[in-house]
């Protein structure tokens, strides 16, 4: 039986980018935020956000993650309130800060960061909350309307939207003319794929240029270190890479959304939703990097993934062991995070790449229940 992999990543041929290696030859500057690093970002603020605030392109998203917080974290306060439900870069980039994560449960429906355990938490903790860091899972929408609250009343919002770039709900961009700060990643296996790289965005300019210049040594203008910085800027090439997948983007989510589409009829034509598999509750357009499904309460992902393995198809977890799971992150205090581990023992991320035909869809699901 032909092995169907969990992802099969798809970065634009060289074909399509040539033109702009091309202008890397003839301007012979490769990084430093050269001419194509400048398209890429003007291109994005204008074609993305409306062409408000400011965008910096940053090596990978768990630097974007560690500068946005570094600059943004309440000093003295120990702190960074996030889901357990999360990529490990996300508690990993409030430790390189000095920080500890504090983990608050996800909601049921929509598995983001519960709103009301939030407050809660932020009651708890009060003047030792540094910074809160929601994350946008699996793509979806995040309503701001909460967190444009907290940060208005002085406390910090990174937000990891890691595979979220292109996800709008009416018209509107992920994080579009938001002032705390919002993460992107441009890695070889998120649906804006250019093999590693990222993106903060943030309204207020001024943290957008903060946040570039502690990524250039803590330079601006001179050669002189004036911030806490680092190195971590995107070179020219990955640049080229990134106008090339702007250029095809939309249709790479039209794709992306078709498979989707399969997944759903089939899930239908089953009726699993009636027998006890749930779905993640999501508003808008999301560019999907995989598809996710909860198996029915009382039965364990992990049967289900040696099942699909049984039948040549990969599946993983994600994000099972969640993060208060692992050693790293054990000891880290956190509320009661009940939906958190029911959710990380049901969940199932399933096999997904662009063009996927509908009779592998068909396969998995089908594997699935036999
Ligand atoms: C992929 C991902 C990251 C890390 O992005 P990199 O660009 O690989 O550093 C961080 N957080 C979440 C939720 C992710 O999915």
């Amino acid at each position: 039986m032909e092995v169907i992999p969990f992802l099969k990543p798809n970065v634009v041929k060289k074909e399509s980018y040539l033109q702009y290696l091309s202008k890397i030859d003839e301007n012979k500057i490769y990084t430093n935020y050269g001419p194509l690093n400048s398209q890429f970002e003007e291109r994005i603020l204008e074609e993305y956000f409306k062409g408000k605030g400011k965008v910096t392109t940053v090596n990978n998203a768990t630097m974007g993650l560690i500068l946005s917080i570094n600059e943004l974290k309440r000093p003295q306060a120990k702190y960074a309130i996030m889901p357990s439900f999360t990529f490990s870069a996300t508690p990993l980039s409030a430790m390189w800060c000095g920080l500890e994560p504090y983990f608050v449960d996800i909601d049921k429906e929509t598995w983001l960061m519960d709103e009301e355990k939030l407050g809660e938490a932020l009651k708890l903790l009060g003047d030792q909350v540094a910074i809160v860091v929601p994350y946008a899972t699996f793509g979806s929408y995040l309503n701001l309307t909460f967190y444009n609250y907290i940060q208005e009343s002085g406390i910090p919002v990174v937000i990891d939207a890691a595979p979220c770039f292109g996800t709008t709900f009416e018209n509107n961009h992920i994080g579009e003319n938001f002032y705390g700060s919002i993460v992107f990643s441009f890695h070889a296996t998120k649906s804006f794929g250019i093999g590693e790289g990222g993106l903060v965005y943030s309204r207020n300019t001024d943290l957008i240029q903060s946040i570039r210049k502690a990524s250039n040594f803590g330079y601006y203008g001179t050669r002189e270190s004036t911030s806490l910085g680092i190195n971590s800027k995107l070179s020219e090439y990955h640049a080229a890479i990134g106008l090339a997948t702007l250029d095809i983007y939309q249709e790479k989510i039209q794709k992306r959304q078709q498979v989707f589409e399969y997944y759903l009829e089939e899930i239908n034509n089953y009726g699993l939703l009636e027998k006890g598999w749930e779905i993640q509750k999501t508003v808008g357009s999301i560019p999907y990097q995989f598809f996710s499904i909860l198996c029915p309460k009382g039965e364990k992902n992990r049967e289900y993934i040696e099942k699909l393995e049984q039948n040549s198809i990969n599946a993983v977890s994600y994000y099972n062991p969640s993060c208060h799971q692992q050693q790293q992150f054990k000891n880290y205090l956190h509320l009661e995070l009940t939906v958190t581990n029911d959710i990380s023992k049901r969940i199932l991320s399933l096999p997904f790449w662009e063009n996927m035909d509908k009779n592998v869809v068909k396969r998995v699901i089908k594997a699935l229940i036999s």
